[in-house]
């Protein structure tokens, strides 16, 4: 199959989803691989590494797509683009399908299938290729990190001749992928950590990391898990009795890192301002979910806010994009996973339509949009 292998430099993103080590093994499999001119730059994998790996080198995004069995990218590139494949062909990267129902249209008409990588079936057997797994836990480490760098203090107990220095005390709100990670991260860092979901499977995880657990542990928080293992949103009973608690608790914290979400609707708000006003100055809140909405009052996309009495509130959007090495390393290893179930036994591009994978992210097939959760939209 003829692969190609966008430039997706744009703004703030700086991924790309093919790594030299997955160009490598897609040549070696027998493929023909296309790198469009500079993609891996900003993920310091040069042209050269990609030439030597056995891909050809592309001027634009544009030429590199026109003769692509399937073209892969981070974030899917334009709709205009889609229009320059050709017909039968695929495109992968996150499509945010929900939040752009037109680009699903356009691939439609292209005739082009769209995998929108973002719904890949959560099961055992789709792991390696969960692309939201790979880059969240990285988000989650990365969060710690870039609180530790605004913090003007040490996150870990240092004995000095000078006198002791306390341990910082980190919370994280929210134990997914993001939060498990920024655990660990803000552990191996030596702050005192503590954590908060309202999914109960979180408590052990949370304790095996070395963490705190802190959550009313009422009779709906035990059911507050769907079969998909993902959050439920919570009553308004629910969500006062975990805004007393945590209230408390946030006014004696450090760093708080929240990563809370509930798929297909808005953040849920957990940090108010008046828990805000309550941290000491130089105290740092990373709000990871500011893309949704935000889990923090007063957060903003895109910036740090320092309020009047010295609280950072960090909005940065693309985290992974922040180590773009280490992330589209990841991103390519997760495709190089999916692309088996799009080969054929000679190589070429047939994707399995038996496969519920293949059936859980595509979103358009044979000139249609195919995909339950976006019929009616498209
Ligand atoms: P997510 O990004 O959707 O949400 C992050 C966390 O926020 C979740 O743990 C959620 O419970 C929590 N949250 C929501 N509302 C909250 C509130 N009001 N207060 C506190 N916390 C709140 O989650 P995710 O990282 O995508 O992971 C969700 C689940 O999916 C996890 O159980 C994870 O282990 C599982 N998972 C499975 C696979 C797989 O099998 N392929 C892959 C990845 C994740």
């Amino acid at each position: 199959m003829k692969i190609t292998v966008l430039n997706d430099i744009k703004g703030l993103e700086a991924r790309v989803s093919a790594s030299p080590e997955t160009v490598k093994g897609y040549v070696d499999a027998g493929h023909a691989v296309t790198v469009v001119k500079g993609a891996g730059a900003a993920a310091n994998f040069a042209d050269a590494l990609y030439k030597d790996a056995g891909a050809t080198i592309a001027t634009t995004n544009t030429i590199a797509v026109k003769n692509a069995d399937l073209v892969m990218s981070i974030n899917g590139g334009s709709e205009k683009l889609v229009g320059a494949m050709k017909k039968g062909a695929g495109i992968t990267g996150v499509l945010s399908p929900t939040d752009n129902p037109k680009y699903a249209a356009a691939c439609a008409k292209a005739g082009v299938t769209a995998y929108a990588l973002d719904y890949i079936p959560r099961i055992s057997r789709a792991q390696s290729m969960d692309v939201l797994s790979s880059q969240s836990n990285l988000a989650g480490y990365r969060a710690v990190v870039e609180a530790g760098s605004i913090y003007g203090r040490a996150f870990p107990m240092m004995m000095t001749a000078a006198g002791t220095i306390a341990p910082a005390k980190t919370f994280i709100m929210g134990v997914g992928v993001a939060g498990l990670q920024a655990i660990a991260t803000a552990r191996r860092l030596g702050a005192v950590t503590t954590a908060t979901d309202v999914r109960p499977a979180t408590k052990e995880q949370v304790g095996s990391l070395g963490a705190k657990f802190i959550a009313v542990e009422n009779e709906e928080f035990k059911e507050a898990e769907t079969a998909g293992g993902y959050a439920k949103q919570m009553s308004a009973e629910y969500q006062a009795l975990q805004a007393e608690l945590t209230a408390k608790h946030i006014a004696k914290q450090d760093i708080v890192i929240t990563t809370a979400l509930i798929p297909g609707r808005a953040a849920p708000v957990l940090v108010t301002k008046a828990m805000v006003d309550s941290m000491k100055p130089g105290s740092v809140l990373v709000d990871l979910a500011v893309e949704r909405g935000g889990n923090v009052e007063g957060a903003k996309a895109g910036e740090i806010v320092t309020t009047k009495n010295g609280v950072h509130i960090v909005g940065h959007l693309n985290w992974p994009s922040r180590m773009a090495g280490d992330s589209s390393s990841l991103f390519a290893r997760n495709l190089k996973n999916l692309l088996p179930l799009m080969t054929g036994e000679d190589g070429s591009y047939a994707p399995d339509w038996d496969d519920e994978i293949i059936q859980g992210c595509a979103l358009t097939k044979d000139g249609a949009v195919v995909h339950e959760r976006l019929k009616g939209d498209a």
